[in-house]
């Protein structure tokens, strides 16, 4: 076939595939458009899983009669002027692509009046065509409404799930957009039913118990804005161009999937695996394995650090010179949990005191303070971190002798869910996370090792070769060195092919090109929020720490509470989780009413 160009209507249907995969993708851009528009309040009806209809209402800008059919041309916008202006877009759309792609598949009737003029305008389109146009009355603001979405593309229709399905997808996106604009009130019916009415009162709390109800909203915990330091990163601009907001949930409630983690940057809702990854760390060993919180993290930051356009449905950005967002998300998060911990505690982490018979585990200076608790010398004080940790009530004894020498003095009593040690001891009972205590145990020892360059290798019994992705090659070539200290011997073995020889020792029972491909893969993302070789020894020993869900014998307990005393800080694991919890006899006490 010689090559022609295509007919303009079919053109137009595939670059209208890119914009308009599904109902909700009209929703979303309909959206857009009224939150550019300036408007207040949005009201969205649909039918049948928007296929048949949807209708977006709002009381915006309005446009001018004359340019309505200028809007429904491609490339038509009145956001941009030149491609400058694309690095620093501040509306949602900018394409001037969504309604010549979403007219293109469907009917689209729109009403529209700006404030300024007396009377609005009515305009009917069929698949791209205006086939009517008028004058009329009508109440400033646009109505857009699609009707037969599809009509003309019967396989498109064919790959939409089922009106139930569909409307699921419209009610998270207005949800979504309703958690990033607080101040506008929305309203979502579906079938005649009300799905979403947010109030539009400008306190995103109000939107969070109006779309997750009463439970969730009193379980949110705010964020203060921990990356507003105004400490200047590399590119010379202040750190407080950065500004972190939200809410996150308490640990005791939580989702078992992702669908309750709103991120949003520069108010638009995003998909980013690193920021998932960097929540998910914040609430490491708060929440059970693959449980997820309930969260709206708002991310500012001046448009020109970030690609809005980037993807087709603008629904993945890039960052531009932002190491520290990651960890900055994370950090938010975290203080968010500690700040958050309960009024009188039942258990608490086991804190070092600052006593001088804990050589090796000096106070810390980290920006937590020693507190003595009252009446009580001697013994040194309690360590609580400063922000808001809750005061531990002051009769509470001084039992915070040094952790290490506690740990001597312990005796296992037995397992809880293959998880916990328990174990008793001079201050009371303690519960020890098997693999907290391990991964702290084994980190130290690896960067002990590395620091004395001494190499430790398990050579295998025969040679294996692993087929590593691009990505995975980039981060081997990254730690290469410390890998190899740590017991790795990888050759390049032709095209993306390595040669693998030998592993580390603690590796040794696992498989050894699945461990690597995992190693590799982990180390990747936990780079994004740990300084390098820190990520590289805190994923080494984590795969080589005994797991939560692993039955321990009585010696094996025994042996790794030995072994936690001998490390040099023996408090948390290198996620900052802690190793021992310890009620107090006088706790125990208070809880069977003795006291
Ligand atoms: P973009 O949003 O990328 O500019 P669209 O195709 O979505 O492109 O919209 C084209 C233009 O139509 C917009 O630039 C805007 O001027 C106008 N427009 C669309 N929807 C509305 C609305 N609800 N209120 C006011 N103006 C609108
Ligand atoms: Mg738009």
């Amino acid at each position: 076939m010689p090559i022609r160009e295509l007919p303009p209507e079919v053109a137009a249907q595939i670059a209208a595939g890119e914009v308009v995969e599904r109902p909700a993708s009209v929703v979303k851009e309909l959206l857009e458009n009224s939150l550019d528009a300036g408007a207040t309040r949005i009201v969205v009806s649909v039918r049948q899983g928007g296929v048949a209809e949807i209708s977006v209402t709002d009381d915006g800008c309005g446009i001018p009669a004359a340019e309505v059919p200028l809007a429904f041309r491609r490339h038509a916008t009145s956001k941009l002027l030149t491609a400058a202006d694309l690095s620093t877009v501040a509306t949602l759309g900018f394409r001037g692509e969504a309604l010549p792609s979403i007219a293109a598949v469907s009917r689209v009737t729109i009403t529209t009046r700006p404030a300024d003029t007396s009377a609005g305008l009515r305009c009917e389109l069929r698949y791209g065509e205006i086939v009517a146009s008028d004058e009329l009355g009508c109440p400033p603001g646009t109505t857009i409404r699609v009707q037969e979405l599809f009509g003309n593309l019967p396989a498109r229709r064919g790959f939409l799930r089922s009106a139930a399905a569909e409307t699921a997808r419209i009610q998270e996106v207005v949800t979504r957009t309703a958690l990033a604009w607080p101040s506008v009130r929305f309203n979502l019916t579906a079938d005649g039913r009300p799905v979403v009415d947010t109030p539009g009162s400008g306190r995103l709390p109000e939107a969070i118990l109006a779309i997750y109800g009463a439970e969730v909203a009193a379980r949110m915990l705010p964020l203060s804005d921990a990356a507003a330091t105004g400490e200047p990163s590399s590119d010379g601009l202040a750190g407080n161009d950065l500004a972190i907001n939200g809410y996150a949930s308490a640990p005791e409630i939580s989702r078992h999937n992702r669908s309750g983690v709103t991120l949003l940057v520069n108010r638009r809702w995003v998909q980013d695996r690193s920021l998932n990854y960097a929540i998910d760390q914040a609430y490491h060993g708060m929440l059970p394995e693959r449980r997820y919180p309930i969260a709206v993290i708002s991310i500012a930051l001046p448009p020109e650090r970030v690609d809005v356009n980037y993807h087709p449905a603008k629904s993945e950005v890039r960052f531009r010179q932002q190491p520290n967002l990651f960890s900055a998300v994370q950090r938010a998060i975290r203080d968010a949990l500690i700040a958050h911990a309960p009024a009188r505690p039942v258990a608490r982490p086991f804190r070092p005191a600052g006593g001088a018979a804990d050589t090796d585990t000096p106070p810390p200076s980290d920006g937590r303070r020693v507190i003595s608790p009252a009446g009580r010398g001697g013994n040194g004080g309690l360590v609580v971190p400063t922000p808001d940790y809750p005061l531990l009530p002051s009769a509470l004894p001084t039992d915070a002798v040094p952790l290490r020498q506690t740990l001597e003095s312990l005796r296992v009593v037995g397992q809880i869910r293959q998880t916990y040690v328990i174990a008793e001891g001079d201050g009371g009972m303690f519960l020890i996370d098997q693999h907290a205590a391990h991964e702290c145990i084994v980190y130290q020892r690896i960067l002990r090792q590395w620091a004395d360059r001494e190499r430790i290798a398990q050579p295998l019994l025969a040679p294996a070769t692993a087929e590593l992705t691009f990505a995975q090659q980039d981060t081997l070539q990254q730690h290469a060195e410390l890998l190899a200290v740590s017991g790795y011997d990888l050759e390049p073995f032709g095209g993306n092919a390595w040669l693998l020889r030998a592993v580390p020792p603690q590796l040794a029972a696992a498989d050894p090109i699945q461990s690597l491909l995992e190693l590799l893969d982990a180390v990747a993302l936990e780079q994004v929020v740990m300084e390098r070789d820190d990520a590289l020894a805190a994923t080494l020993a984590c795969h080589g720490s005994v797991r939560a869900g692993a039955t321990l014998s009585h010696a094996e307990m025994t042996a790794l509470i030995t072994q936690l005393r001998d490390t040099p800080q023996p408090h948390r694991c290198p996620h900052g989780r802690p190793t021992v919890v310890h009620f107090s006899q006088y706790q125990l006490e208070r809880e069977f009413g003795r006291r």
